[in-house]
């Protein structure tokens, strides 16, 4: 296989899937809920499918989705026109790809935060451009990953066009704060950089940690692309409805890449979601309360499995360090580990360009049932 996508034949996700199916393994890698979402919203997508609504969706989306998502971005403060600035994609997937496809001429250069979710390098070498990828660091005392501001500093450069910032953060589940972003603003208003930013843990944030939009930053809305999806608001990963916001020249952009690539999709999904929006938001504050006790749950399992584990903040995910039980590379525990113990996780160094920097931290998924979870905790203890 001799093309541009030789590095990226396989995802982390579909062999770890396939090996915990295989050895019967507690799926704790993939992340994705193992309950459904809100009935109000699956009792729509029904009745949809019965009402006909099984045809090619309007190009940008249906009128009433675009209404309701223009409506939920304005909690935030940033208002945007439904028709010409709010576009309806398959998925937060596409919407990167296409707003990526769109703006990355051969030769530019996007920065990543490291890790950094494993689509963001396939496609920007699909659209022939080049990553700078800068680390998040280790906080002295909290051990939680935040933003190296010098770094990010140093790795923006004349052929820099884009910085990709994903917060809430997969896979460390760090929220970036209102200081680190408007570190990234300052240096994008600087340097002249289009902002993507991928919000689609949104919602799913813990404790007294906001989730802040970097276009909410003074400056910033005219030049960011910001993207969240359904999935992991509403408990609906398989339906693939996610969407761009941002000023309508940079949406006709998008929208054109995104025509050529899926055309449109999900027509009976996306009234659902705009019910969703607009009417299951307190259902939404359930789910993220429900993931912050998930979350403390499997911390505390973690570390009294023997695990160092990191603060997460946010997302389904929470890191944990490998070394205190005596082993020093996470991928190769990884593959051990639903063979050994029957537990699947995801080794961070998978999501980075530094392998050798990340390998002591194994990512876990905490949006499982709590019986699943503990089931989890008791067959690591086995690892002591
Ligand atoms: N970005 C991040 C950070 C994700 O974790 C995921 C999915 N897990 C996506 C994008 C993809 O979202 P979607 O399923 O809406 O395409
Ligand atoms: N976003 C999910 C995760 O990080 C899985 C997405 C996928 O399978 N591509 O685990």
């Amino acid at each position: 296989l001799v093309t541009r996508m030789r590095p990226f034949t396989s995802t982390i996700f579909a062999e770890m899937t396939a090996l915990a199916v295989r050895t019967g393994a507690v799926n704790l890698g993939q992340g994705f809920p193992d309950t459904d979402g809100p009935a109000g919203m699956l009792a729509v997508a029904k009745d949809s499918i019965d009402g006909g609504l099984n045809q090619y969706p309007p190009g940008p989306g249906m009128p009433v989705l675009r209404e309701a998502i223009a409506e939920h971005r304005a909690r935030y403060g940033t208002n945007y026109d439904p028709d010409t600035e709010v576009l309806v994609t398959v998925g937060a997937t596409e919407a990167i790809a296409a707003s990526l496809l769109a703006l990355v001429e051969p030769g530019d250069e996007v920065v990543l935060i490291e890790p950094y979710y494993d689509s963001y390098a396939a496609c920007v070498a699909l659209a022939g451009g080049t990553r700078r990828s800068v680390g998040l660091v280790e906080e002295p005392g909290t051990g939680r990953l935040g933003l190296d501001v010098e770094a990010l500093r140093a790795a923006i450069g004349p052929k820099t066009r884009v910085i990709l910032v994903n917060t809430p953060h997969n896979p460390t589940g760090t929220v970036l704060n209102r200081d680190e972003l408007a570190e990234i603003a300052r240096l994008c208003v600087e340097h002249d950089l289009v902002a993507i930013t991928d919000e689609v843990y949104e919602h799913l944030v813990f404790d007294d940690v906001e989730h802040v939009p970097l276009a909410s930053l003074p400056g910033m809305a005219a030049r960011t692309i910001a993207i969240s999806s359904a999935g992991k608001s509403f408990n609906c990963t398989g339906w693939k409805i996610g969407w761009v916001c941002a000023p309508a020249g940079l949406v006709g952009a998008v929208r054109a890449a995104k025509q050529f690539l899926t055309f449109v999709g999900g027509a009976p999904f996306q009234p659902a979601v705009a019910h969703a929006l607009r009417n299951e938001l307190e259902w939404v504050e359930g789910l993220r309360t429900s993931l912050q006790n998930k979350r403390s749950r499997l911390a505390e399992g973690l570390a009294e499995a023997g695990f160092a584990v990191r603060p997460s903040e946010g997302t389904y995910f929470i890191t944990a360090d490998v070394r205190p039980l005596g082993f020093t590379d996470g991928l190769q525990l990884c593959h051990e580990l639903p063979e050994r113990i029957g537990v699947a996780a995801v080794p961070v160094q998978v999501f980075t360009d530094h392998p050798e920097q990340w390998q002591h931290l194994v990512r876990f998924a905490f949006c499982k049932k709590d019986e699943v979870l503990d089931e989890a905790i008791r067959r690591l203890h086995k690892l002591n």
